[in-house]
């Protein structure tokens, strides 16, 4: 343990169980701790750098901007700001965009916006149905909206209005809609819950029965937006247009940013009804219009499709020789590899040692979410280290 970790167990509040890791230089897909080392970075600032580290077209917008204009605040206008919701608007389904500074920001915007529609819209319905084992985020609604009890229990009381069912069961979203039911709120493709891919026609089944109940249908696409999945957002890779959708994540690259976008029939933020002292801001869009315009002309999305193909068929293949890897699941650039046992914790240890940076999203699962940059080659390494500490684990079990 060196100093900078000693240190940090003296003035922060113990929140984090972090890896033996002190980072201080990112390039692309590497990353060099303060000892010199070396490492392959496979979790990416848990999928934010979609862009790599210190991208040149994200260094740039940075350093531009914050020789210009950094914060103004929303009681002026800033151009930036128009800029990307122009952007994000040109390229989704939706019309209207607010900004603000972090996934669970945008969640509880969303959820905020549902409440409002519902009281305006469905004769005062409040409630909203989520999923269990969902994330939206560490504030107080978007964790009462997420479905891991351990994380809401040193909290009580919770919110009200909040209902989970399974994830991928869209006759539980039947019978849990009622009078008060104002939205459904998903992750398309579950992240922090273990990367779950629910089956094809869930989220088209979920929009039907949005559109026949008259409520709201929200996509969490914190994570699984912004290319990550192969598309630029994985509601169009599953046919179901949301009327909400959350951003964060990717969208800066690395800078905090996050955003609401809503379609117009439930766009009823009206003047006060929420707000942002830096949400939007002229350095954090311009961030975000540099990274989202860089992804649009690059198709990023195409060629994650692409690289996402090539990933699955070399984690198939470490299924099929490896006992220890129950199933591996994911799409795009964001990959679970399930364990047989909780062993995710002693793998993340030993590809830490052989250079590479993985994360244990379950006990029992190792996550990869490489920048969308991250060549085959790089894919293959990662790979190549997951091979060989999945065997020297299955040849001197460690548990
Ligand atoms: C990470 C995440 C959040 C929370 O984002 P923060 O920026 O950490 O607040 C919300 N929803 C999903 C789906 C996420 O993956």
């Amino acid at each position: 343990m060196n100093d900078w970790q000693e240190m940090e167990s003296h003035y922060l509040f113990a929140t984090y169980k972090r890896q033996p890791v002190t980072l201080v230089r990112g390039q692309g897909v590497r990353v060099w701790d303060d000892q010199g080392r070396e490492y392959l970075d496979f979790v990416g600032g848990i999928a934010s750098v979609s862009l790599g580290h210190c991208h040149p077209a994200v260094v740039a917008a940075l350093a531009e901007q914050a020789g210009v204009l950094i914060q103004a605040s929303n009681w002026v206008y800033t151009v930036p700001q128009v800029r990307l919701a122009q952007l994000l608007t040109e390229n989704s389904c939706f019309d209207r965009v607010f900004f603000c500074n972090s996934g669970a920001e945008a969640v509880e915007g969303a959820i905020k916006l549902a409440r409002k529609w519902g009281r305006e819209k469905r004769d005062g319905a409040y409630e909203i149905i989520c999923a269990l084992n969902a994330f939206h985020g560490r504030t107080l609604t978007a964790l009462t909206a997420g479905g891991t009890e351990k994380y809401k229990a040193p909290y009580h009381p919770l919110p009200p209005g909040f209902v989970h069912v399974p994830f991928n069961d869209v006759a539980a979203i039947r019978q849990a809609t009622g009078a008060k039911t104002c939205a459904v709120l998903l992750e398309p493709i579950q992240g922090e819950g273990g990367v779950n891919v629910p089956g094809d026609g869930y989220l088209r089944q979920v929009r039907a029965w949005c559109d026949q109940a008259g409520i709201l249908l929200i996509l969490d696409e914190v994570q699984t937006g912004i290319g990550r999945t192969g598309s630029l957002f994985a509601y169009q890779q599953y046919g179901a247009e949301p009327d909400v959708m959350t951003l964060a994540k990717g969208l800066g690259s690395g800078v905090p940013i996050g955003a609401v976008l809503a379609k117009e029939h439930c766009a009823v933020f009206a003047p006060g009804d929420h707000g942002s002292t830096f949400g939007g801001n002229p350095l954090c869009t311009s961030v975000g219009y540099a990274v989202l315009k860089y992804i649009i002309d690059n198709d990023i999305p195409g060629q994650v499709a692409r690289k996402g193909q090539h990933l699955e068929r070399r984690l198939r293949s470490l299924a099929d020789r490896h006992p220890l890897v129950t199933e591996v699941r994911g799409r795009g650039l964001l990959w679970a590899i399930e364990l047989d046992g909780e062993l995710a914790e002693t793998a993340v240890r030993l590809c830490l040692e052989e250079g590479l940076i993985a994360n244990n999203v379950k006990p029992t699962a190792l996550r990869l979410m490489p920048p969308l940059v991250v060549s085959e080659e790089e894919l293959d390494r990662a790979v190549e280290i997951i091979d060989g500490v999945l065997t020297k684990m299955e040849s001197a079990p460690q548990r």
